[in-house]
């Protein structure tokens, strides 16, 4: 590995970091995993303990229930559809551990990516943990749909602001070749060139820059066209299958139906990521970003797309 005085840029990524193991957060460390690159992927420890785990006498502290939700997520990828590793061993590539006791472990990684919940305080929070422990140098990116990357930034050191930037991935990752990075005005020339570079000819994304504006480009278009596609089902009293008919495979786009496209990214996540521009615009445009009673209730009920095994579908 090259390094360049103080505050230089870790001139190769040997090894990654992933923190969360959702949708996103495994499918992304499953692409690393697909380009030969060593990943460690982070979540929360579960605060209480399953049927089965009581049964078995286990308790909150014991390493099997603390990396449970990181563990299952890793599992995921074996079974999801389209798969998100090009070879099954690839996910020995895949290591897994939680963000309470593996802080440490922080150091082995040239570039670090954060992908938990779409919430500016939590992403604040995992920031401040990655500042401390990461080793000078390393890259640190988020996932974000829309969260400003500077305010993510706000608070954290000299080495982190310059070596830190968005790099929002499409979901599903190994698929999808479009990639947002989002540098700020902080973030060195040498970090936005070396990953450009990287992503393009690594990880084989089209990388479009996009201004720190929130959700950026695709998420603020495209949450701006499904909410108006929702009221205009509702009003025109049409079904999701009749909308999905006219905007995927029929028309020659096979994976973009409306509402299968929903489930796939998750109905919570889907609110979270309208609500970044709710917040931040006014008047007419708030009434466009505000939460359909619908999709609250689909939340309410637990109902959040594919991840949870019904959305707008059932699945299968
Ligand atoms: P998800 O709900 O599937 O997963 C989030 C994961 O983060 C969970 O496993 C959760 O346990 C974990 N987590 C929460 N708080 C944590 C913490 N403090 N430390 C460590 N882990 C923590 O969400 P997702 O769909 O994977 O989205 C993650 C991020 O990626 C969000 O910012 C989202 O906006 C963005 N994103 C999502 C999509 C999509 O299609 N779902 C696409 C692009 C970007």
């Amino acid at each position: 590995m090259c390094r360049r005085g103080k505050n230089a840029l870790v001139k190769q990524i040997n090894k990654a970091a992933v923190i969360g193991s959702g949708v996103m957060g495994s499918s992304i460390a499953a692409h690393l995993a697909n380009v030969g690159i060593p990943t460690l992927l982070l979540d929360i420890v579960p605060k209480e303990l399953t049927e089965e785990e009581r049964t078995k006498g286990l308790t909150l502290d014991h390493p099997i229930v603390r990396n449970r939700i990181v563990e299952m997520n890793r599992k995921k990828l074996l079974k999801q559809k389209p798969a998100p590793l090009m070879a099954k061993e690839n996910i020995e590539l895949i290591e897994t551990g939680n963000l309470a006791d593996d802080l440490d472990r922080l150091k082995e990684a040239d570039w670090i990516i954060e992908v938990v919940v779409e919430n500016l305080n939590v992403k604040k929070s995992v920031f401040e943990k990655v500042d401390q422990y990461r080793k000078e140098g390393s890259i640190v990116s988020s996932n974000t749909s829309g969260i400003s990357i500077r305010a993510m930034a706000e608070g954290r050191s000299t080495d982190f602001k310059k070596h830190f930037l968005g790099t929002h991935f499409f979901n599903p990752p190994r698929y999808l070749k479009l990639l947002e990075m989002i540098p700020t005005k902080d973030t060195s020339e040498d970090v936005i060139n070396y990953m450009k570079n990287f992503c393009e000819d690594v990880l084989g994304k089209g990388v479009v820059f996009a201004k720190d504006t929130p959700n950026f480009i695709a998420n603020r278009i495209g949450t701006y066209g499904l909410l108006i596609t929702l009221e205009e089902m509702v009003k025109g009293g049409y079904s999701v299958g009749e909308v999905d008919s006219v905007t995927g495979p029929l028309i020659g786009r096979p994976k973009s139906a409306t509402f299968r496209t929903l489930d796939v990214v998750g109905i919570d996540t889907f609110i979270h990521v309208a609500n970044n521009v709710y917040e931040q615009v006014d008047g007419e445009e708030k009434k466009i970003f505000a939460t359909p009673k619908l999709l609250k209730e689909m939340v309410d009920r637990g109902w959040l797309g594919a991840k949870s095994g019904q959305g707008f579908y059932l699945k299968k």
